[in-house]
């Protein structure tokens, strides 16, 4: 029997295709993008590429818990795996900056306050970007015949990194996110896979962190065990959010008082001199989580958490994660009669994740 033909990406005339990517610059434009590119499908496999780069960083067992990473490898190494008849990805980034970096960084540095991650203060950032790349894609689809495509923010196995490289929004920089020099690291990608080849933009071939290593020395668990290797094992972003049950005794002193993701990478990034806060409104802090403090936050019973997490990204780790990673920074900020309070009143929580870490809190207290 004859297999069936894959099915061919349409043609449209080349001078109506090659007026087609400064079309969709201008919609993603109107649609709060800050910048898009267009590559091709194709990944990489030789070494010292990005597939080379993924395998090892699987066989060093970097992804901790996250074996979905292992097991969705083929699904990420082909675009076309993922969605059939990909050739071509639109990859597009929306900044998220929600205020000035001297801001956070005095939230950071007062222990007895909270630090969330600046990208999940606001309106859970999936939808919303899903939303505006679905409504870009309804525009390219009215101007081409039969498009196939798939928009992706964050929601499937997508090397997203190296695809908006690749499409000549940034490089990757030594922490392993994607910075441009307009622009510096804090922004969100996004994905459109299309089954009509789009002239690509020229990648970005030169990377600029030079002899800079400052995101290497900052990181308060020594994560980037090297330039472009991150052992997520190690790193607060991973323990915070993806990790679930304990985390080990040695980190949770250097966690100090992030309770969801840390930032402290992106902050001492030179290129983030020229970031500029975003225009989105969505991505304002809510509840007043950009300066809460701990003790009002591990206050917060489970029905106040699941109302106030509503729609954010910040209930990704759960209401036990919560109250685990708030038990570590109460117990990493300086003692008060206040916190060893807070501590002692669910020193017999029902949950043995949350105990374990309350104990090991007023332990700090005692010593
Ligand atoms: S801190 Fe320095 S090394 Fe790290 S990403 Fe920024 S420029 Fe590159």
């Amino acid at each position: 029997m004859i297999p069936a033909q894959p099915k061919r990406p349409t043609a449209e005339t080349k001078s109506e295709l090659s007026a087609l990517p400064e079309q969709i610059r201008a919609w993603a434009k109107e649609l709060g993008f800050a910048a898009l590119g267009i590559t091709t499908a194709d990944l990489d496999s030789e070494p010292g590429s990005d597939l080379d780069h993924l395998d090892n960083w699987l066989a060093a067992g970097f992804q901790g818990q996250m074996g979905w990473m292992a097991d969705q490898r083929e699904l990420r190494a082909r675009p076309e795996a993922l969605h059939p008849n990909t050739v071509t990805v639109i990859s597009a980034r929306m900044d998220y900056l929600p205020e000035p970096q001297e801001i956070m960084q005095a939230n950071l540095d007062d222990p007895d306050r909270a630090y969330i991650s600046r990208y999940a203060l606001g309106r859970d950032y999936h939808k919303l970007i899903r939303k505006r790349l679905q409504k870009l894609a309804d525009q390219i689809e009215a101007a081409v015949s039969a498009l196939g495509y798939r928009v992706f923010c964050d929601s499937a196995p997508v090397l997203e990194k190296a695809l908006a490289r690749n499409a000549g929004l940034g490089w990757i920089g030594k922490h392993t996110l994607v910075l441009n020099r307009e622009a510096g690291s804090w922004f969100f990608l996004g994905e459109i896979y299309l089954d009509k080849i789009l002239p690509s933009d020229p990648p970005q071939t030169r990377e600029h962190c030079g002899s800079c290593q400052s995101c290497i020395d900052i990181c308060p668990t020594q994560a980037i065990v090297a330039p472009y290797k991150l052992d997520a094992r190690r790193c607060i972003s991973y323990l915070t959010i993806e990790h679930r049950g304990s985390i080990d005794e040695e980190l949770r002193p250097l966690i100090g008082n992030r309770i969801f993701g840390c930032d402290d990478c992106q902050l001492v990034c030179p290129w983030n001199r020229y970031a500029q806060p975003t225009q989105e409104a969505d991505f304002s802090p809510r509840h007043g989580l950009g300066n809460a403090t701990l003790i009002e936050l591990f206050a917060w019973d489970e029905a106040t958490w699941d109302e106030r997490t509503k729609g954010m990204a910040l209930r990704r780790a759960g209401y036990v994660g919560w109250l685990r990673n708030l038990a570590i920074a109460l117990g990493n900020a300086p003692s008060s009669e206040n916190i060893q309070s807070a501590l002692a009143a669910r020193k017999n929580h029902p949950n043995e994740i949350v105990h374990e870490h309350v104990r090991w809190a007023l332990s700090r207290h005692s010593e």
